[in-house]
């Protein structure tokens, strides 16, 4: 069974999901991605060939359509990378799809790190 995964990353954490996403191309190969406008392009960029689907960029209101779809059950995975440096004016949209993401308990990684930890927990590999 394929997954539905939301990718989405803060200007500065950019580059870093992008090689993230490159750096695990063969377990995410067969899921689909749904990544917010700018952070969706630039992996469909690295990975042309990737089943990816774009929704708003985050300050436009992509961070709420994510959030919308873990409540209506389509995202069963948030890889979010963001930028804890910068301030944001879309602040209160991403506590709202981290509040959402909590309400309904999919699984979420926040850094490369547990990013890693999530594929190698066998969760891409079943079905
Ligand atoms: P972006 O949106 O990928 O369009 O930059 C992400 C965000 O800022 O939440």
């Amino acid at each position: 069974m394929s997954l539905t995964i939301a990718v989405i990353a803060h200007d500065e954490k950019k580059s870093s999901l992008v090689e993230w996403v490159v750096d695990n191309a063969a377990a995410l190969r067969r899921h689909r991605l749904i990544g917010t406008a700018t952070t969706g392009s630039r992996v469909k960029a690295a990975l042309p060939d990737f089943d990816l689907a774009l929704v708003k960029s985050g300050p436009l209101g992509g961070d709420q359509q994510i959030g919308a779809m873990i409540a209506e059950g389509v995202i069963d995975l948030l890889i979010f990378f963001p930028d804890p440096l910068t301030p944001m004016p879309h602040d209160v949209d991403v506590k709202a799809l981290l509040r959402l993401a909590l309400v309904y308990d999919v699984p979420c990684a926040f850094n490369p790190a547990t990013a890693d930890l999530l594929v190698h927990s066998g969760l891409l590999d079943r079905g």
